[in-house]
């Protein structure tokens, strides 16, 4: 089962990506925790992409589709995946399909995690991460067993650098622009399903599993 997350940031497509792979036994692949894990570990690639993250902008297309392309072609991935955050533009998801399309295969849905402008700069406000294992919570929805630590490998929590609130304006500014036109793009191929991610996250994960059986 190939299966696309869109929405806008902080959406919830990462907390609900974690949960679906977690139940249907198939890796959940964010280039966004791609792109912070080389942050951390200092590589070349990590700082290339770090000048665009901290403005909020996207990494470029060549860039990010070759890591994208190469995590996929993964002996795990052979039973699907589920892809949080890729593609974010329409480039992106023609050289997806093109890479499918090669190997006799195609995404079987994308679900939209629709959430309004309004309610995303207090959700990444809130937000706290793990740049270790990726984790995230939320200081009022999700928040951690202890204050600052994460509950799965115990590692410090940050309030991610492109979460502050001028930031996710430009963040919001890229997704209407760039990414909110793969709705169309996906709806046009019979494969789109839209959710409402105002909901409590386990209610959203319902709706999720009532889509994908
Ligand atoms: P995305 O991957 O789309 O950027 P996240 O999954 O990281 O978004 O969620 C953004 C923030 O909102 C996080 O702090 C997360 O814990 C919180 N969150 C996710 N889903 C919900 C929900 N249904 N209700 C309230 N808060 C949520
Ligand atoms: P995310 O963790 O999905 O919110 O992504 C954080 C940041 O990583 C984005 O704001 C972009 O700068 C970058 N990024 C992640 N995925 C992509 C992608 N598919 N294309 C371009 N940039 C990306």
């Amino acid at each position: 089962m190939k299966i696309i997350m869109l929405g806008a940031p902080g959406a919830g497509k990462g907390t609900q990506a974690k949960m679906i792979a977690e139940k249907y036994q198939i890796p959940h692949i964010s280039t966004g925790d791609i792109f912070r894990a080389n942050i951390k570990n200092g590589t070349e690639l990590g700082a290339e992409a770090k000048k665009y993250m901290d403005q909020g902008l996207l990494v470029p297309d060549e860039l990010t589709v070759r890591i994208l392309l190469d995590r996929v072609a993964q002996e795990d991935c052979a039973g699907g995946y589920v892809l949080d955050g890729f593609p974010r533009n329409i480039p992106q998801a023609q050289v997806l399909d093109e890479a499918l399309e090669k190997l006799g295969e195609k995404i079987d849905m994308c679900i939209d995690v629709d959430v309004p402008d309004e309610n995303i700069v207090r959700r990444m406000s809130g937000r706290r991460a793990c740049l270790k294992c990726g984790a995230t919570y939320h200081l009022e929805h999700i928040p951690p067993r202890q204050e600052g630590v994460c509950d799965t490998c115990g590692s410090g929590l940050v309030l991610r650098e492109d979460d502050k609130p001028e930031t996710v304006q430009n963040r919001l500014k890229v997704y209407h622009e760039q990414t909110q036109p793969l709705i169309e793009f996906y709806s046009a191929k019979g494969v789109l399903k839209t959710v409402d991610g105002t909901m409590d996250v386990q209610d959203v994960f319902s709706a999720i599993v009532g889509l994908l059986g």
